[in-house]
C-alpha cells in the first residue's frame, strides 16, 4: 500500500463487548477516545521497535479506518462517502507506562507504536460490522472475534469523532482492541489479520533508547 500522510490517529479504548467483559468493565456510553501521533505509522513487513523506557510491551489487533475526504459534522448515514478504506492496525502500547502515567500518551506514543496494512479495502468490498479479527504471536492464535462485538459501529465513530474535530484526508480511526490482548518480546513475529483485508506482519526488536 502507499504511505498515508495522517495529521492525526484516534483511538478508541473498550471498544469490544467481549474485551469489556474480559476486564470486568461496564460498557462505556459514548466511546473512550484517545490518539497517536502520526510518527507512530509504519507499515506492512516493517520492525516494531521495543523501547528500553517500558518493561511491558502488548499488542491490540485493531480494525483501522482510513478517511477520504475532509468530514466535518458528519451524519451517521453519510460517512461512507468519507472513508477510503479499512486496513489492519496494531495499537502497540507500554502497559506499564500507561498505569503508572494514569493517562495514555507515553505508553502509546513511541515511534513504530502504529502499525497498519497491509492494504487499505474500500468500504464497497467490505462488511465492515461482520469481520473476523485475530491476532497471532509467533503463529500462535491469541486474539480472535468479530467486528460484530463491537460497541460502537465505524460509521457511528466516524460521525462521533467528525462531531468533535475536523477529519482530513489520511487521518486514521483506530477502533478498540478484542479480547486476549498480552505480551511481546525482541525477536518475537505478531500478525494482526482481519477477513477480507488480509494479514499485518511486524517483528519486534530491542530499541537502543
Ligand atoms: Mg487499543
Amino acid at each position: 500500500m502507499r504511505k498515508i500522510k495522517p495529521s492525526k490517529i484516534i483511538c478508541v479504548g473498550l471498544n469490544y463487548k467481549d474485551h469489556a467483559a474480559e476486564m470486568k468493565m461496564p460498557i462505556p456510553a459514548e466511546p473512550v477516545l484517545f490518539m497517536k501521533p502520526p510518527t507512530t505509522v509504519i507499515y506492512n513487513n516493517d520492525n516494531i521497535v521495543y523501547p528500553k523506557m517500558t518493561g511491558n510491551l502488548h499488542y491490540e489487533a485493531e480494525l483501522a479506518i482510513v478517511i477520504k475526504g475532509k468530514a466535518k459534522n458528519v451524519a451517521e448515514e453519510d460517512v461512507e462517502k468519507y472513508i477510503l478504506g479499512y486496513t489492519c492496525a496494531n495499537d502497540v502500547t507500554a502497559r506499564d507506562l500507561q498505569s503508572k502515567d494514569g493517562q495514555w500518551t507515553r505508553a502509546k506514543s513511541f515511534d513504530t507504536f502504529c502499525p497498519i496494512g497491509p492494504e487499505i479495502i474500500s468500504p464497497k468490498d467490505l462488511d465492515v460490522n461482520n469481520l473476523s479479527i485475530k491476532a497471532f504471536l509467533n503463529d500462535e492464535l491469541k486474539q480472535s472475534s468479530n467486528t460484530s462485538q463491537m460497541i460502537f459501529k465505524p460509521s457511528y465513530l466516524v460521525s462521533f469523532i467528525s462531531r468533535i474535530m475536523t477529519l482530513l484526508p489520511d487521518d486514521v480511526i483506530i477502533t478498540g482492541t478484542p479480547p486476549g490482548i498480552g505480551p511481546m518480546r525482541a525477536g518475537d513475529k505478531v500478525e494482526i489479520e482481519i477477513e477480507g483485508i488480509g494479514k499485518l506482519t511486524n517483528k519486534v526488536v530491542s530499541g537502543e533508547y
